[in-house]
């Protein structure tokens, strides 16, 4: 069954040109994506043994999601023998009601929150928000967007499109509001000073603390955070009740598995062997514990996974979401995470969000995001074949007559013209008399119909006055085999 993601209300266009037109922006992209990018080859580098365990990581993960439902029921199991309360949910309706169902027989009226891209996927603090509730980020960067009521724009760094001065100018907004000190400047200790003084307050006051999960050990029913920040240790250890929202795709089935696999987002990511902060949670706090919540909760959500499974995607679940491919892709370095229009960008979201909502879900992600260069497969330490992926999407597009006709139309003339030596040798000759009339200063900038947008940001080389062909029929020799020298 497709499952719901959110979308923007924004044309593609719109967004693309947007994008494009905010210099400081694209600025702040290419600052962190290059540093990200390079941090990880050096990563690479530096580390020998790094690629083969790259490669058993890869292999455990496939066969992980590859024998899913197995892996989910030794998981079920293991939590239920450590007193876990475990839930499976469709989609985003179905995670709200049971968060909601859990806050109003607590009595609770404060969630504080860790990084989850799955929660942004279900929009489920504005589902919470809706009810009453108060919801607050606690990762930095998520603490950001949430200020500035703004998607995360990157995977891993939700507000990589924000620089120092722009980040210190939602805090000092923030700081009016809140009647509190801002920050004494955009240094990196007084932004995070700031927040870690807003953020104590809301740790100690909430009722519920809500996370994802980088994985799930099937073995011992065991939920694994992986942060640099420690937010995640104070949202699932202080407030009386922890719930664990995660993708069923999040599940790995034993330790020696995770092992390799846990270095992955932090190597390919940030180009470090290992994040700052590693949780292990295995069940509430038992009696005679000091510490932990009173109930842990896992909700295991599909909303359109398990529809890839035994699919050519398949692959695309065993994604550890360490925005690699992110920081190396030309089309997410200039427009960003929000030209998607969803919460996915970068190639991953590209391909893995019409997979999860449907074919016609914004079509123009695989369509019109991807140049087919190959750097996201060659960064992804998953081996997930992202550009195989935009062709075989863009054919299944094809193939549901989802194209407007007249796109297909004028591929259609153009196969045909093409196709035939004859046809398009009488085509070219054709096109240099008509583009005459499109030649500005010895480049070609204007064309017919969908040509149109195309020409907007290109200039092309004219038609030469003789093509190759030509030349060739002029200088063969008698025998055929060419006859001047070149
Ligand atoms: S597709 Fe690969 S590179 Fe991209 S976020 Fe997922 S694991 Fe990382």
């Amino acid at each position: 069954m497709a499952g719901r993601l959110p979308r923007d209300p924004e044309p593609w266009p719109r967004r693309r040109d947007q994008a494009l037109a905010n210099g400081v922006l694209r600025k702040n992209l290419a600052e962190v994506t290059r540093r990200l990018a390079r941090a990880r080859l050096v990563a690479y580098g530096e580390y020998p043994e790094g690629e083969q365990r790259r490669l058993r990581a890869r292999e455990a993960k496939r066969h992980a999601i590859h024998h899913l439902d197995a892996t989910l029921a030794r998981l079920t199991d293991a939590f239920g023998r450590r007193g876990v309360q475990v839930a499976r949910a469709q989609g985003p309706a179905d995670v709200a009601r049971y968060v909601l169902d859990v806050a109003a027989r607590r009595g609770a009226t404060r969630v504080v929150k860790s990084k989850s891209m799955v929660t942004e996927e279900l929009e489920l603090n504005g589902a919470l928000m809706a009810q009453g509730l108060s919801v607050r980020e606690t990762d930095l960067g998520e603490y950001i967007i949430q200020l500035l009521d703004e998607r995360p724009s990157h995977i891993l760094i939700p507000a990589a499109h924000r620089n120092r001065a722009q980040i210190r100018d939602t805090f000092e907004q923030e700081a009016r509001r809140a009647g509190v000190p801002a920050p004494a400047s955009d240094a990196v200790g007084d932004l995070t000073g700031f927040a870690h003084d807003r953020l104590r307050e809301e740790f100690l006051a909430a009722d519920i603390g809500i996370t994802g999960a980088n994985f799930l050990v099937a073995e011992t029913g065991t939920v694994v955070l992986v942060t640099n920040e420690g937010n995640a240790d104070m949202v699932s250890s202080l407030p009386p009740v922890h719930i664990v929202v995660a993708g069923i795709e999040k599940v790995v089935a034993e330790w020696t598995d995770l092992i390799d696999i846990i270095q992955q987002p932090a190597l390919s990511g940030i180009g470090q062997r290992l994040s700052a902060y590693t949780t292990l949670i295995s069940g509430p706090r038992e009696p005679g514990q000091l510490e932990g919540p009173e109930e842990l909760h896992v909700i295991l959500v599909d909303n359109g996974r398990r529809s890839l499974l035994g699919t050519p995607y398949e692959d695309v679940l065993s994604c550890v979401r360490c925005g690699a491919c992110y920081n190396v892709c030309p089309v997410y370095r200039q427009v960003g995470g929000h030209a998607y229009g969803t919460v996915y960008g970068g190639p991953i979201g590209a391909v893995e969000t019409p997979l999860l909502a449907g074919l016609r879900f914004m079509p123009e992600l695989p369509q019109s995001l991807c140049t087919l260069c190959n750097a996201c497969v060659e960064a992804c330490p998953m081996d997930i074949a992202l550009p195989h992926h935009f062709i075989s999407l863009r054919r299944d597009l094809v193939a549901a007559g989802s194209e407007p006709a007249a796109k297909r139309l004028t591929y259609a003339v153009w196969g045909r013209l093409w196709s035939d030596p004859r046809r398009y040798r009488s085509f070219v000759r054709w096109a240099r008399r008509g583009q005459r009339v499109a030649v500005r200063q010895g480049k070609l900038v204007a064309g017919p119909g969908l040509l149109r947008g195309w020409f907007l940001t290109r200039d092309m080389p004219p038609i030469a006055h003789q093509t190759f062909h030509e030349w060739w029929d002029q200088h063969r020799g008698p025998t055929g085999q060419g006859g001047d020298t070149l």
